[in-house]
């Protein structure tokens, strides 16, 4: 392997500039050359690769999305779309390429890999739905940043007696909303894997109302059937309900755009050298992640597709400490 190329792509995620610089620093240390390509698959496609140097990702490691961009490419999907890009790729004598996203771009990668193309991935997404890491690049943050708006809300909510509903993302899994719930303390934790109706929630929140709460925070996942437009839905017919007098919050975006944490600048380093050992040691067809602490690859064909399971001792742990 002499020249490889990086990219970034699907959701950004604060932390990913951390781990383009770390495969650019670890490659050009064993006398690579690396190319960025900007966009991802989208400019793999078009031929956006251009040489990096160390220079290049200079003063990038404490921002958050991505200095490369990022893009959904339909093209990358099918096969004409892949031989376009190996094209590409063989057009600049790129010999491997190292692919930071989540699931779905880690299908992308499988794709080209299976084309016998050399491709590692990177696990990366605030969602937190990747089998092969047991937390991915981005999720501290995004984390931290649902925190910091339950922290505020619950500020507010116990001046006026109001329960708050915090929307957050994670598309088909739990993760972000069980771990802000736990975290924040919240009364409530609404999740797809473990479906809860707005009549059970109502129910929950008259309780915790005649205990004598003074305000209730509930952290909804966005995948839930009984998401915040359902919930804001229901409550709006049904006022008397809850107790109390219910706002909704939606976080959306505002939880991607953060300064990287420690954690996610230090997660985003260790993967993004790991994606170039993998490759150095002849490796590939693999994401590169933590599992039980310690730097694993697992193969993209048991990543793609598959649903990461939620903790269910920590959603109990969530429903005892909400009394
Ligand atoms: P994320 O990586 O954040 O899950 P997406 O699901 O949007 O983001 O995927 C990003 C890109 O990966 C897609 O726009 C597409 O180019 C590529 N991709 C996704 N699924 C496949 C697939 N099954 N085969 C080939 N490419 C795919």
């Amino acid at each position: 392997m002499k020249t490889i190329a990086v990219l970034t792509s699907g959701g950004d995620a604060p932390g990913m500039n951390a781990a383009i610089r770390a495969v650019t620093r670890s490659a050009l240390a064993l006398g690579w050359q690396v190319y960025r390509i900007r966009h991802g698959y989208a400019g793999l496609i078009e031929g956006a690769l251009e040489a990096f140097t160390a220079r290049s990702v200079g003063g990038i490691i404490q921002q958050g999305g991505t200095v490369l961009g990022s893009a959904r490419c339909p093209a990358f999907m099918t096969e004409a779309g892949r031989r376009q890009a190996l094209r590409q790729l063989a057009q600049h004598g790129v010999d491997g390429l190292v692919v930071i996203g989540g699931n779905g771009s880690q299908a992308g990668a499988q794709a080209l890999d299976a084309m016998g193309f050399p491709v590692v991935g990177v696990a990366s997404t605030i969602d937190n739905d990747l089998v092969g890491s047991d937390v991915t690049i981005g999720v501290d943050t995004a984390l931290n940043i649902a925190l910091e708006a339950i922290d505020r809300l619950k500020i507010t909510a116990s001046s006026h007696n109001r329960a708050f509903l915090v929307e957050v993302m994670g598309r088909k899994c739990g993760y972000l909303a069980l771990m802000a719930g736990v975290a924040g303390g919240a009364e409530f934790v609404v999740i797809p894997e473990i479906e809860i109706t707005p009549e059970q929630i109502a129910r929950e929140l008259s309780e915790a109302y005649r205990r004598g709460k003074k305000h209730a925070i509930g952290v909804v996942a966005e995948g839930a059937r009984s998401n915040a437009a359902v919930l804001a839905a229901y409550f709006h017919e049904h006022k008397d309900e809850a107790g109390f007098d219910l706002r909704v919050t939606t976080l959306g975006h505002v939880q991607r755009g953060g300064a990287p944490t420690a954690y996610d600048r230090i997660l985003a380093s260790r993967l993004g050298a790991a994606a170039v050992a993998t490759l150095a040691r002849g490796e590939h067809g693999v994401v590169c992640g933590i599992i039980a602490s310690r730097l694993a690859t697992t193969p993209l064909t048991e990543v793609v597709d598959k649903q990461k399971p939620i903790s269910p001792e920590l959603f109990e742990l969530a429903r005892v400490l909400e009394q």
